[in-house]
């Protein structure tokens, strides 16, 4: 496939080889090992430690997180107290004149969240969020090999893929089923399979700055998490990851005229002091250029070997999604890697991950580019005197994507019904359907416990189907899936309008495989006859 490999030194065996231990593929290593599958996550760097990226770590994200075993109250001992993170502010520097703001939490915002999950957005920077999912994969027994750089690999007479990795003191060789590529926005995976990347490539280069410095006293008066301004020489976007010690500062240039050699130390000083308005005690972190895309795979598989995450993907972050794209891609392909290696679906099977995933990153590409191009409202409402507050009111999605990130619908061999008229919403982008239509995520409603109340949500298996079933669920008794009748009320009488003696087949993945209106003849035929069909469809042309 890439190269021969020359076997030396170490041989180890894996189910699932992951090149990458970003976030989606440490979410990946973590999934498969709940799944008992053997994984093994490649990593060139040394560790996880790193400038932060991502910081909005959303619903669905964490409903995934949490569900595979990361206990909420360990993720939310990591996210930015909400009161150091408010609003995103449009101002003339850090400390200067505010012409304009969004404030994050009103009244309707905070109760659609909460209507549709039990587990709300949360800003956890990328390097807190990077060690608990290490620990999360490796309490579950994934090995995770940093300073291991993925070369090459080779597929084998048998089918499997033997993949060769360069440390400091050789080579190590693994031997897998399948490898991930979750190598992120320059994958040299995909490269070597000669994947395209469809879209813009360069819509604008960044240089971003972290650094570490105390900017609380600055803004006791105006917290914020993003603080966004043009003009000037030293134009760009703060953001706060912890106001009394880590922030990050993206600027932007024009990379055809300036190397990244220009921004030399006390260049970078002087930006952030313009920047900043004031001169403050700092601590330069590191300076990286980045190239913001607004890209999708062509393909998202060559025999064995799928791209998840930003190798698959990369969009601008304005949106907060790239993660949580890749996050989601890991949760979509799991379930089905872990049913083909149990024996329990073809390989077919794979293909639907394409077929789901890859419209939902066309979708998130797409928003995040109209985002950052919303944007020049804006700023040419503060450079020409225009009303500013107005602009910022005219374009709420920008940060608020629940619709986006919760309300996506799959359409795949994958799915039954899929072909039944999409839930209406009056903003797809915000606006979460509640609803039980094949294809969505299953809806969140709170269930009474005796101790409490759970979610809807937790009704879910990781490693198989499960049947919610109305009130009369009793004729469902006979299937050969779990099937439960808890949610009859909640789900069935307020949201779906179904019969009591309808039922819903939910995936692994929490999404809905079918629904049953009416009681057939042969309840368990039916449901056998189902799971088989969406486990083992019909091979289309990609599958070897
Ligand atoms: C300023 C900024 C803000 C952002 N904010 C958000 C946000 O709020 N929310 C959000 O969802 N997204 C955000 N993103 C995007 C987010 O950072 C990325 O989408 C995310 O990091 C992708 O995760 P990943 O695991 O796919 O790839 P990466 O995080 O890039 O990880 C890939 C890993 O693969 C390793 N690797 C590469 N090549 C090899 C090889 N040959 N062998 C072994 N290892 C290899 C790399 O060292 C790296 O550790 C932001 C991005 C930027 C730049």
């Amino acid at each position: 496939m890439v190269r021969l490999v020359q076997v030396k030194n170490r041989r180890v065996h894996v189910d699932i080889l992951i090149s990458g231990a970003g976030p989606v593929g440490l979410t990946c290593a973590l999934l498969l090992r709940n799944l008992g599958v053997s994984v093994a996550v490649l990593e060139g760097r040394e560790g996880t430690i790193r400038a932060p990226q991502a910081h909005v770590v959303s619903s669905r994200s964490l409903e995934i997180l949490t569900e595979a075993g990361i206990p909420e109250t360990v993720l939310r001992e990591q996210a930015s107290p909400f009161s150091e993170i408010p609003a995103v502010r449009w101002v003339d520097s850090l400390t200067g004149l505010q012409h304009g703001c969004f404030e994050f939490i009103n009244a309707e915002r905070a109760e659609r969240i909460i209507a549709a999950t039990p587990t709300p957005i949360a800003n956890i920077s990328q390097s807190r969020l990077e060690p608990l999912l290490l620990a999360g994969a490796r309490k579950a027994g994934a090995e995770v090999f940093f300073g291991h750089r993925w070369q090459g690999t080779e597929e084998q007479p048998d089918g499997s893929l033997i993949s060769v990795a360069a440390t400091q003191e050789g080579e190590v060789d693994f031997i897998s089923s399948f490898l991930l590529a979750c190598d992120g926005a320059s994958s040299d995976i995909r490269h070597h399979l000669g994947i395209e990347m469809i879209g813009p490539e360069l819509v604008q280069s960044f240089v971003g700055i972290h650094f570490k410095a105390d900017l609380t006293p600055l803004l006791a008066h105006r917290p914020g998490l993003l603080f966004e301004f043009v003009g000037g020489s030293a134009s760009g976007f703060f953001i706060c990851h912890r106001a009394a010690s880590d922030w990050v500062f993206m600027h932007p240039y024009d990379s055809s005229s300036r190397s990244r050699q220009w921004f030399t130390e006390e260049r970078v000083r002087g930006l952030l002091r313009e920047a900043i308005g004031a001169d403050v005690p700092l601590e330069i972190s590191s300076v990286a250029p980045w190239r913001m895309s607004s890209q999708v795979a062509d393909r998202y598989r060559e025999k064995s070997i799928f791209l998840l995450g930003d190798a698959a993907h990369r969009f601008p972050p304005t949106g907060g999604i790239g993660m949580n794209t890749g996050i989601g891609d890991a949760h979509n392909l799991c379930w089905k890697l872990g049913m083909v290696l149990r024996g329990k679906a073809n390989a077919a099977l794979l293909d639907t991950y394409e077929d789901e995933r890859k419209p939902v990153a066309v979708t998130n590409a797409r928003q995040s580019l109209k985002n950052y191009h919303k944007m020049a409202a804006i700023e040419e409402a503060l450079t020409q005197g225009g009303d500013v507050q107005k602009e910022i009111d005219a374009q709420p999605e920008h940060f608020d994507m629940l619709g986006l990130d919760l309300g996506y619908r799959y359409r795949s061999a994958a799915i039954r019904g899929d072909d039944t008229p999409d839930a209406i919403v009056k903003n797809v982008v915000t606006d979460v359907p509640r609803s039980l239509i094949p294809g969505y995520r299953l809806p969140h409603a709170w269930l009474p416990r005796e101790d409490g109340r759970s979610s809807t949500l937790g009704l879910v298996r990781s490693n198989e189907f499960v049947l919610l079933t109305g009130a009369e669920g009793d004729v469902w008794k006979d299937v050969p899936v779990p099937w439960c009748a808890e949610a009859s009320q909640e789900l069935f009488e307020r949201l779906g309008d179904l019969s009591p003696r309808a039922a819903i087949l939910v995936r692994p993945d929490g999404h809905i495989a079918w629904v049953a209106h009416e009681v057939p003849e042969d309840p368990a035929a039916v449901i056998r006859n189902v799971i088989q069909e969406i486990c083992h469809p019909p091979s289309a042309n990609r599958t070897p």
